[in-house]
């Protein structure tokens, strides 16, 4: 019997598998793929020679304790992803290359609306959990936020880009206001480096620091549990294989849109059930793009516009290698040449698109989506519950994160703070005998 099985391997299981190991604890990670990281996953486009991330990719380590922590611990090497030296701008109905985004007439709406969300951050204790503060009003619609601070024009189409949909992978009506001004609050009450975030990335991939921090541990892959029974003395964890194995206690490191498809007994709570059905909202599409004829290291923002980012990250002898990101699929299909270029020159026009590549996170059964974007409400309503142990159930996934839910420090704080209870109820277990 084992001390604690971990499900999941991803950032969040790693973390908590690693640190209960290190307690001297007895762990087995079970995965369901074939790989370990999780939403992050980092490799080879095509046939070219060139590695890419097409799940999680930019930390922020000088507001992200967590993955600094981890960064110093494995020594992982970090690097910027190039500056744009070509911009190119859709707000207001209208395209532009160079320059601001929004126009000159607009620069003091432009103020107003910043000075506005970084009053409300400072309003957040970054560290606590929000549903504990007194920000009910903030946990509205994002476009709602926007309606109700007078911001229009293209200043209104900036904050929706890239505040609703580039960070949140959603449209600004679907994720919560809270979540978007946390994010500001997170990052030291500074809109700027909240729009600078896509700069610092793993040099060698996040499959480096994934790979250090499994190094020690006993993983078994292609391993999907179907169902986690606590009704007895011990937890029986039954894989889809038909396997059951023991545990004294089970953490539950997978992300919260796919808990409904585990089996548990007792069933979960109902707020965890609930969670669980009406899922976090982020379905965003990333993709890499080959082109030729791009102007050098562009960078682009739009709204009403099929991809609301593009940006060069290599620039190669094939071309320049771009990635972009998307809140629909819909409006990005990826199986449709046609849409693509369509979707590249809203950004980028007259360039030639030679080839493309993306992963299916929302259509994957293991992640039901990409990254955390909380529904108006669901902060309030669900977040804390999410996040309690049921039995000898913990928790933990960036979705279920105190800080920085949505991003890889999430799940890491989530990791870390699972083994902690995990080994302080083992503890109490064991003096309990
Ligand atoms: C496209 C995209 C872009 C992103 N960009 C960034 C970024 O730039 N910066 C950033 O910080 N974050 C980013 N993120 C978010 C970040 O990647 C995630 O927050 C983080 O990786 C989540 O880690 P996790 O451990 O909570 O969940 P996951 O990584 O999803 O790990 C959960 C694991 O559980 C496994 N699993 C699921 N079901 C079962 C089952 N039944 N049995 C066994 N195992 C199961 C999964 O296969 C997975 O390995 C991005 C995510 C995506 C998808």
């Amino acid at each position: 019997m084992f001390d604690v099985i971990v499900v999941g391997a991803g950032f969040a299981g790693l973390t908590a598998a690693r640190d209960l190991s290190d307690k001297g604890r007895e762990v087995l990670v079970l995965e369901a793929r074939d790989r370990i990281g999780g939403r992050t996953h980092y490799d080879t486009l095509g046939d070219l020679d060139q590695k890419v991330e097409f799940g999680g990719t930019w930390v922020v380590p000088r507001y992200q304790p967590f993955v600094a922590h981890e960064i110093e611990r494995y020594n992982t090497e970090l690097m910027l992803s190039p500056t744009a030296e070509n911009s190119f701008w859709v707000f207001g109905g209208t395209s532009k290359a160079g320059g601001f985004p929004v126009p000159d007439s607009e620069l003091a709406d432009l103020e107003r609306a910043v000075a506005d969300i970084i009053a409300d951050a400072k309003r957040i204790s970054f560290g606590e959990p929000f549903e504990q503060q007194h920000l009910q009003d903030l946990d509205v619609p994002f476009d709602e936020w926007l309606d109700k601070h007078e911001i229009s024009g293209a200043t209104r189409d900036l904050f929706a880009s890239y505040g609703g949909a580039l960070c949140f992978g959603v449209d600004p009506a679907a994720v919560s206001a809270l979540h978007v001004i946390s994010w500001v609050a997170g990052l030291g009450n500074s809109a700027w480096e909240l729009f600078n975030g896509p700069t610092i990335k793993f040099a060698h991939g996040t499959t480096e620091l994934v790979s250090a921090m499994a190094a020690d541990l006993d993983i078994r892959l292609s391993t999907p549990v179907q169902a986690i029974d606590q009704t007895g003395e011990t937890v029986t964890v039954t894989t889809a294989a038909g396997e059951r194995l023991q545990a004294r206690a089970v953490v539950v490191a997978v992300p919260l849109n796919v808990w409904k498809d585990i089996t548990f007994m007792p069933a979960l709570s109902d707020a965890k059930q609930a969670f669980t059905t009406e899922e976090q909202a982020g379905k965003a599409v990333k993709l890499w793009v080959q082109t030729t004829g791009a102007p050098r290291y562009f960078g682009a923002l739009g709204w009403q516009t099929a991809l609301q980012w593009l940006s060069t990250e290599f620039e190669r002898p094939e071309g320049s290698i771009m990635v972009g990101f998307g809140i629909s699929a819909d409006d990005v299909n990826v199986e449709s040449r046609e849409s693509i270029e369509a979707a590249v020159h809203q950004l980028c026009p007259d360039v030639e698109v030679v080839d493309w590549w993306t992963e299916d996170w929302n259509n994957d059964p293991y992640s039901r989506g990409t990254w955390t974007a909380f529904r108006p409400g669901q902060i309030y309503r669900l977040h804390g519950p999410s996040r309690a142990q049921e039995g000898k159930l913990t928790f933990a996934t960036a979705d279920v994160a105190v800080g920085f839910s949505g991003w890889i420090e999430g799940a890491i704080e989530s990791g870390a703070r699972a083994a902690q209870d995990m080994d302080a109820l083992l503890s109490s277990d064991a003096t309990a005998q």
